[in-house]
Parts: structure tokens; C-alpha cells; sequence
């Protein structure tokens, strides 16, 4: 079996507090790790090495965990540059906008469609992303919904049914009969694609009893729930996500004391998109008041082209710092292990042995650039699984 040795690293974020300085980021200095297959094999001081079959020098940098994007909406064609301009002008943000996409993305063929996720998918990896997470729902018919889905899978495990993203244009006088298709046959034909089942539950979406039946019906067909609650406004979404056992509940702007409580006694993640908030100039989430309550916070990127196309997780996480007061290192932590645990994934979003060889080196000599130098391109090399991917 071919090991490489990945040495030279300066700094190294491990997310396992039982190794370096016991602080949940596990950092340890002047380290070395072993890659064997797609896995970590060995950790340790550089001094004390193994011997390897090939070497990788990380050049004295900062290397982290890839990144896991754990919400985005990458199946779609066209864009809304224009609704954004508009929306800078002092237009406010409407759920409505979705419509202009969904025309668009079912009038794309497969091709276009699998050729737009690649490029996205791409432009993730670049800045650090080695796990996505993608949704469906800018199809809402039984064949455009199970074809984002097939695209979709195509790049990752981690695919989710969001048949529920709006009620479809042809239903708009008949929203009971659309759930009741979006629990039936497309439901019937979108689970062999996806492993998760989400729902857009609010005000100009469905609402809790609509959001409800439709996570049951994933749930009966093996699909794991996650919720988009509390964006727009204080609503039902963040119970009904602890209610369903949610792996997590996406957005949670708009929190009362119960939905904060809620979250941390059900164990489900809170995930925070702050590129959402930068562009739609709306207010960001507490995510103070969140890890003050032992609750935990995931920051993902939502990239969709209306309430927020950026890729970069690297953005969310100086917007975090910035804009949310999450620490440096908390805002890292959220977006490699607390995205894993938003995908009840343990063989990511951390670099120890055993886990799978994803990672990142950081033309840096320390995680803080990340939040430090914003706007920086600071990644230098990406591996994925064992393999170098970038760089
Ligand atoms: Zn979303």
C-alpha cells in the first residue's frame, strides 16, 4: 500500500480535542501527517515521522480540514444578477424570485444542467470545499425534480429532495394538491437520488402542517429530515426540526428563547448561511446566543442564484467573525466539523486517524488569515480523499 507523508505543515487544525492544545480545534505545531489510501494514518510531530513511500511538503503553512458545505442549491440554470442589483437599490427580498429559476432550470437539458453543478462544484473545491452538500427544488415536477437529483448524485452522497422549496407555478391556487404531489409520485421518483428530505417552511412557502406531512412522507421512504426555519421571519420552522429529529435546521434568524432551547436539547445542528444575510442586506443571525446555549452552529454557504450565490466558504467565515462574532476558531470549527455534524458524517470535517484524507493547505502560517485576510485567495492545495485535487 502507498503511504505519502504530508509534511512541513506549520499549523495543523485537527477537530480532535484529544490531540495538541485540547481546545476543540486539536491544533498542533510543526506536524506531520500520513495519507494511506483515501485516510489519514498517522499523526504526529514531524520529528517523529514515519518513513513513506512519497512526500508532500505543505511548506511550513497552515493546514486545515476540507471544508463541508453542508447547504446549497447548485441544480439550476440561469441567474439573477438583475433581481440583485435591484434588490442593492432598496428592493426588499421575496421567496417569489424562485419562479424566475425554475422556468429556467426546466427548460435546461441534462447536459447544461450537469455542466453548470461541475463548474460550481469546481469553483467550491478551489476554495477548500471537499464535501457538498446539494439540493434539489428548482424543478417542482415529479421528472425535473428526480432529474436534479440524478445530476446532483453524480458529485455527491449527499444529496437532498427540496420538492417542498416552493409551491410549483401551476399549483399556486391549489397548494394541498401540490403537497400531496410532493409526497406522492415525486417523492416516489426523487428518493433513489437523495438521502435527505428538507422543506422551505415559511410564510410564502408551506407552512408547519404542510412542512410536517412532507417530512413524514421522506421519513417513511428512509429520507433524513432538515428544515429551512426562521429565515424570513419568527415562525414554526426550528420546532417542527426538532419535533422531526432534523439533523438540522437551516437559516435560524429569527429565534425566540423555545426555538434556542429547542435546538440544543434535540441535538440539531443550528446551520447559519450568513453569505445569505451579505446579499440580501438583511440582519445576521445571533450565533452567540446559539453557542452560549450549548447548541451547535454549522456555517454553510446556501449557494442559489437569487438569496445568495457565493461559493466560498472562506467568505462565511470572515462574515462570521465579522458580522456574527463567532471567534476565528469557532467559525473554522463550524464550517469543517460542524458541517459534518449537520451531515451526521464522523470521518469528516476532522484530521485524525481514521478519518478520510480531505484537506486543505492555507498559503498562511495560521487558520486566522482565514478571517484575518478576507477576500484573500489563501488556498494553496486541496486533497480529497487521499488524492491531491487542487495544487
Ligand atoms: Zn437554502
Amino acid at each position: 500500500m502507498t503511504a505519502t507523508l504530508v509534511g512541513g505543515i506549520g499549523e495543523l487544525v485537527t477537530n480532535d480535542p484529544t490531540l495538541g492544545d485540547g481546545s476543540p480545534l486539536g491544533l498542533l505545531r510543526d506536524t506531520a501527517l500520513v495519507v494511506e489510501r483515501d485516510r489519514v494514518a498517522w499523526v504526529g510531530p514531524a520529528r517523529a515521522a514515519p518513513a513513506a513511500d512519497l512526500q508532500f511538503d505543505a511548506g511550513d503553512r497552515a493546514v486545515i480540514p476540507g471544508f463541508v458545505d453542508s447547504h446549497s442549491h447548485l441544480v439550476f440554470a440561469g441567474d439573477r444578477a438583475e433581481e440583485f442589483a435591484a434588490r442593492m437599490a432598496g428592493q426588499p427580498y421575496e421567496a417569489g424570485g424562485i419562479r424566475t429559476t425554475v422556468a429556467a432550470t426546466r427548460a435546461a437539458t441534462d447536459e447544461q444542467l450537469t455542466a453548470q453543478v461541475a463548474r460550481h462544484v469546481d469553483e467550491m473545491r478551489r476554495q477548500g470545499t471537499t464535501t457538498v452538500e446539494i439540493k434539489s427544488g428548482y424543478g417542482l415536477t415529479v421528472v425535473d425534480e428526480a432529474r436534479a437529483l440524478a445530476v446532483a448524485h453524480q458529485f455527491t452522497e449527499e444529496t437532498t429532495y427540496l420538492g417542498a422549496h416552493v409551491v410549483a407555478p401551476e399549483y399556486a391556487d391549489d397548494p394541498a394538491a401540490y403537497v400531496e404531489l410532493v409526497c406522492g409520485p415525486m417523492l416516489e421518483a426523487s428518493a433513489p437520488y437523495a438521502r435527505w428530505v428538507d422543506v422551505f417552511c415559511e410564510r410564502g412557502a408551506f407552512d408547519v402542517d404542510q412542512a410536517r406531512t412532507v417530512l413524514q412522507a421522506g421519513k417513511a421512504k428512509g429520507l433524513i429530515p432538515r428544515v429551512h426555519a426562521n429565515q424570513l421571519g419568527p415562525g414554526p420552522g426550528v420546532q417542527l426540526a426538532s419535533e422531526m429529529g432534523a439533523a438540522s435546521a437551516d437559516h435560524c434568524t429569527f429565534l425566540d428563547d423555545a426555538d434556542v432551547t429547542a435546538l440544543a436539547d434535540a441535538g440539531v445542528v443550528a446551520t447559519l448561511l450568513p453569505a445569505v444575510e451579505f446579499s440580501t442586506r438583511s440582519p445576521y443571525p445571533d450565533a452567540r446566543r446559539l453557542l452560549a446555549a450549548g447548541a451547535t452552529v454549522a456555517l454553510a454557504t446556501d449557494c442559489n442564484p437569487g438569496s445568495g450565490y457565493s461559493s466560498s466558504m472562506p467568505l462565511c467565515i470572515a462574515l462570521a467573525v465579522r458580522e456574527m462574532r463567532m471567534t476565528p476558531a469557532e467559525a473554522l470549527w463550524s464550517a469543517t466539523a460542524g458541517g459534518a455534524a449537520a451531515l451526521r458524517r464522523a470521518d469528516i470535517g476532522r484530521l485524525s486517524v481514521g478519518s478520510r484524507a480531505d484537506f486543505v493547505v492555507l498559503d498562511a502560517p495560521s487558520y486566522l488569515h482565514l478571517a484575518y485576510r478576507p477576500g484573500v485567495p489563501l488556498v494553496t492545495a486541496v486533497w480529497q480523499a487521499g488524492r491531491p485535487a487542487i495544487g
